[in-house]
């Protein structure tokens, strides 16, 4: 059976934790979309990590770590970061990595920030990882798939063909260095020696384990609101961050998907520009901040401050329908401890009319939240294990938001580690 582990909300909701865990009991982890450009931040025995590309679930001996066709794979970043957690003792994963997943070249990095410099302040505040180039190549058919580095004739005419037309954009739009084909050829022979131990079919070795009977666990990056369709366009991200994205993304067939964890974070946070509807200012965006997620809610890749803010039931319900939701995994709930009452944005004000459906992005920049006032519980929840003992404000909390979100509740996350988790009986169902 294949089980999603996706984003409600503008990524960052804590996906890295609820995977690693759900790996525990897994066999497969795969990575469907998305590149480098953000991370998961993961807690447990070996340290603390920041995965960009790798699975998370590389961390068990029994689970093999997939990076599927619909991913954006930057070689030497997946190479760099694999050397990086067998230095710091985690055991050689088994990673596998698909045929046809495309490669991030070089110049579409370098692309990235070209554009972003020739935007100026009407930037999309991409993190300058390729993502955006890479995925217009890939739907422009001049992007290179792995399998493609092992023809070497291919390869050379594909080269060629493609440097006449990236250097027509460096010399008279950019006004940039050219690429030099023969010196390109050479990174994509180190690129081939560096992912040839790892490369299989990926469709073919998902559809044999689910045969014999094995879990498979999808990992989104990113959030609903990010989804290139259904998220804020064009502030969003250039590959689906949807569950149904997963079929393809990774090779399975849709039907396989019956576990939708959907996670979202007890409050608000987004990195990058874009309409952020109950966004805080000052000194208390600035107290969530610090205090948010395991040492601050600063970006895992970028390092960049996030924008943070009260939970937002609108954008919160959109993002779980959208991924078809089966479970909300409820995360980083143990932070809101410090607050003596808790707002929680319940309705979008738009032109004057208060709705609770997530509109499209140019009502969206015009809305004002509509926030109610819950009561806080004042104390530390870390280290309970049982629903029932939680605080009722604290259960008032997350019931409350759960009938405004309208999918259930059944993890509650109260800390950073792989054992911070409350299991919880919803009396809604998906
Ligand atoms: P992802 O991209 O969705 O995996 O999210 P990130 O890893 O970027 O952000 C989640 C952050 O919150 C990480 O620093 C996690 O270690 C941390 N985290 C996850 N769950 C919890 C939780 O329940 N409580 C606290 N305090 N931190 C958490």
């Amino acid at each position: 059976m294949v089980k999603a582990i996706v984003g409600a909300n503008w990524g960052d909701e804590g996906k890295g934790k609820i995977t690693d865990m759900m790996a525990q009991e897994a066999d497969i982890v795969v990575r469907f979309q998305g590149g480098a450009n953000a991370g998961h931040t993961i807690v447990n025995n070996y340290g603390k990590f920041a995965l960009h590309t790798l699975p998370s679930g590389v961390f068990y001996g029994h689970t093999t770590s997939v990076i599927g066709n619909g991913v954006a794979l930057d070689i030497p970043k997946l190479i760099r970061e694999l050397k990086s957690i067998v230095e710091r003792n985690v055991p050689q994963p088994k990673i596998l990595v698909s045929d046809r997943a495309q490669i991030v070249m070089p110049y579409h990095i370098l692309f990235d920030q070209y554009e972003e410099e020739r935007l100026g302040g009407k930037s999309f505040g991409s993190t300058k990882s390729g993502i955006a180039p890479f995925y217009s190549d890939k739907y422009a058919k001049i992007g290179f798939q792995v399998s493609e580095l092992f023809d070497e004739e291919l390869l050379r005419e594909k080269v060629e063909r493609t440097c006449q037309l990236k250097n027509v954009l460096l010399e008279h739009l950019y006004h940039k260095p050219l690429i030099d084909p023969a010196q390109l050829l050479e990174i994509l022979h180190e690129y081939r020696d560096m992912i040839a131990p790892y490369v299989g079919d990926v469709s073919a070795f998902l559809d044999k384990a689910l045969k014999e009977g094995k879990t498979v666990l999808l990992e989104g990056q990113l959030g609903t609101l990010k989804d290139p369709d259904h998220g804020i366009y064009p502030m969003v991200t250039s590959s689906s961050t949807l569950a149904a994205y997963g079929a393809i993304g990774a090779g399975v067939p849709p039907y396989e998907i019956q576990q939708i964890v959907t996670v979202c974070k007890a409050y608000s946070s987004a990195v990058g520009a874009g309409a952020f509807v109950s966004e805080l200012s000052g000194d208390q965006a600035e107290e969530l901040r610090r205090r948010g997620g395991d040492g601050g809610e600063y970006g895992a890749t970028t390092g960049r401050p996030r924008r943070v803010g009260w939970f937002d039931c609108v954008a919160s319900r959109y993002g779980c329908r959208l991924q078809g939701t089966t479970d909300v995994a409820f995360t980083v709930l143990d932070v809101l401890g410090y607050l003596d009452e808790i707002p929680v944005c319940v309705g979008y004000e738009i032109d004057g009319e208060v709705t609770a459906d997530f509109p499209v992005t140019s009502r969206l920049n015009r809305a004002k939240p509509v926030l109610e006032k819950l009561p806080g519980w004042k104390c530390d929840i870390r280290g309970i294990r049982n629903y029932g003992d939680l605080p009722e404000n604290c259960r008032r909390y997350i019931e409350f938001i759960e009938s405004r979100i309208g999918y259930p509740i059944t993890m509650v996350s109260n800390g950073p580690g792989r054992d911070d988790i409350i299991y919880r009986e919803s009396a809604l169902k998906a």
